[in-house]
């Protein structure tokens, strides 16, 4: 899944995931568990996180490729947050195959309100929009009860650092996989479409490469 910080990457991949029955992988998600553990690893990447910066290639290719070694990803896997940087995609290419790159493509003023207003389960990583995703009750998850929380770089000014990092070092993947001919658009330009009816489309677009 390729697109912008808020673009509904981890929310889109957590729902195929549980239709396509392959691990949602995000090293968002690695990065944070690593940091909360407070190992040397997670003590020294949070300064990068907590600015909005990207972790060092060589540390978050490492983390990575200890992830994809774990037997859940013999059928496969959706990766959300890797590569962010063509020398991480090159890394992938020496140790997988990747069969599309599903590009998000999402309007900046989409983008910030919903980072400002997301929160997130604690316990299952679930992702909720205080204004078109609510939880059933305030604070708590739906799925498993767990306390819900606001990121601590989603707040406007590592949003706006977040969006600068995804425009120099990111973006440009999207030549890279084009040229490779894996990308996919995937459009979202209206802030209250539900993730059902993007993840619908999602589904038509592996339907049709034939990875579904
Ligand atoms: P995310 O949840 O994907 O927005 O990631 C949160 C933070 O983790 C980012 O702002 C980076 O500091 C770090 N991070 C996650 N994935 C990567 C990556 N592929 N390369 C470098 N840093 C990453």
């Amino acid at each position: 899944m390729l697109g912008p910080p808020g673009a509904g990457k981890g929310t889109y991949a957590s729902r195929l995931n549980t239709i396509l029955g392959v691990p949602h992988i995000s090293t968002g998600d690695i990065v944070r568990d690593e940091i909360k553990a407070q190992t040397e690893l997670g003590k020294k990447i949070k300064k990068y996180s907590d600015k909005g910066e990207l972790v060092p290639d060589e540390i978050i290719i490492q983390l990575l490729k200890e992830r994809l070694e774990k037997p859940d990803c013999g059928k496969g896997f959706i990766l959300d947050g890797f590569p962010r940087t063509i020398s991480q995609a090159e890394a992938l290419d020496k140790i997988s195959n990747i069969d599309v790159v599903l590009n998000l493509n999402v309007p900046d003023e989409i983008i910030v309100t919903r980072l400002s207003n997301r929160v997130t389960c604690r316990k299952c990583g679930a992702i909720y929009n205080l204004l078109t995703l609510k939880p059933k009750r305030e604070g708590v998850c739906d799925n498993c009860g767990g306390e819900l929380y606001q990121r601590h770089d989603d707040n406007p000014d590592v949003i706006k650092e977040r969006l600068n990092v995804y425009r120099e070092k990111t973006q440009p993947l999207i030549d890279y996989y084009k040229k490779k001919r894996l990308l996919k658009d995937v459009w979202c330009k209206d802030l209250m479409t539900p993730p059902e009816t993007v993840v619908e489309k999602i589904l038509e677009i592996l339907g049709e490469t034939g990875k579904n």
